[in-house]
């Protein structure tokens, strides 16, 4: 990989760097190291149906425990890991850590789960991505319907065509596919007239100040009739407090990603919050 071969040569200058280089820096150098050590990890943050109250599946969700620096948020790692390429190895353990988990709650005896997995545009370039995630899928034993694949407008800045094919060849082996953080970037309806999607999934920033904001919550309630009516599921992101969720439920949002229920967790601990929470839905 890239990163490796480049770090002697740039280690020179790193005297010169600021803190925030230097980071970057150390991060770059030791990821592919960091993926034999074992030290990503997935934490899985449940996914709850609003109409039951019951948990029906997680969003996974890579963390990295790094010996100097401690825990690492995917947001100062994920654009190394492109910029490098090496979010092709990391995206394969990714979804293959999952499938595995998915199995492994089956056979803990929770039921079949959906189980969403951030997916980077870079993994989309690659011809052999529905290839790769139908042989995990074999090998994990799940079925295809449980993986949902979370993409971004972002995957179509680059040869938006082919990556459109590679979705419909997705939908074709079952996966589901979901519209992560609508609501930033452009969010253009015409991502949702195109994409062969299953869910569209708010971004946090649609609900931020929704509480006392009439217009807020009638550009939430407009959105949630748009996807009602294209036949998509709708996920809200980041919901934190009791006011919200009120908010939320009365505009038939139909489930719900946040702090209210649970942050992302490790995944014993999911299966934990997953038996006690729904015994009691
Ligand atoms: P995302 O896919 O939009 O994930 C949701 C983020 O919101 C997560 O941050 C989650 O911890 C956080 N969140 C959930 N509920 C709440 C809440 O109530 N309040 C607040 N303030 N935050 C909440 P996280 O885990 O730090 O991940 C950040 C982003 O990194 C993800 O955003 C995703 O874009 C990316 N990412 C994470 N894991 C992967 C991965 O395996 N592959 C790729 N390509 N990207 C990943
Ligand atoms: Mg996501
Ligand atoms: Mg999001
Ligand atoms: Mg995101």
């Amino acid at each position: 990989y890239v990163a490796k071969k480049e770090h002697n040569t740039s280690k020179v200058y790193t005297a010169s760097m600021n803190d925030v280089t230097k980071r970057e820096q150390l991060l770059e150098s030791s990821m592919l190291q960091a993926l034999e050590l074992g030290q990503f990890m997935l934490y899985y943050q449940p996914k709850v149906e609003v109409a039951t109250g019951r948990i029906y599946g997680a969003e996974a969700l890579i963390r990295w425990s790094h010996p100097e620096l401690g825990m690492v948020s995917p947001l100062d790692f994920i654009p190394i890991a492109e910029k490098t390429g090496f979010i092709i190895p990391l995206g394969e353990w990714v979804l293959f850590t999952a499938c595995q988990q998915m199995k492994e709650w089956e056979r803990m005896g929770l039921p079949q789960l959906s189980v969403s997995v951030n997916m980077s545009m870079i993994q989309f370039q690659q011809k052999q991505i529905v290839h790769t995630i139908e042989r995990i899928l074999t090998e994990a034993g799940i079925r295809p319907e449980q993986l949902e694949l979370e993409i971004t407008e972002s995957i179509f800045m680059d040869n938006a065509e082919h990556t459109l094919t590679i979705l419909h060849e997705l939908k074709q082996l079952g996966v589901k596919l979901s519209l992560d953080d609508f609501g930033t970037g452009y969010s253009s309806l015409s991502y949702l007239q195109n994409i062969p999607l299953h869910t569209l999934k708010l971004d946090k920033s649609f609900i931020n100040g929704i509480v006392d904001d009439f217009k807020k919550q009638m550009i939430f309630k407009s959105v949630i009739v748009i996807a009602h009516n294209l036949n998509l599921n709708v996920v809200t992101e980041g919901v934190e407090t009791q006011e919200e969720l009120e908010i939320i439920c009365g505009h038939q949002c139909d489930a719900i990603q946040g702090y209210i229920y649970s942050p992302p967790v490790p995944a014993e601990r999911f299966a934990q919050l997953f038996i006690e929470h729904n015994k009691n839905g």
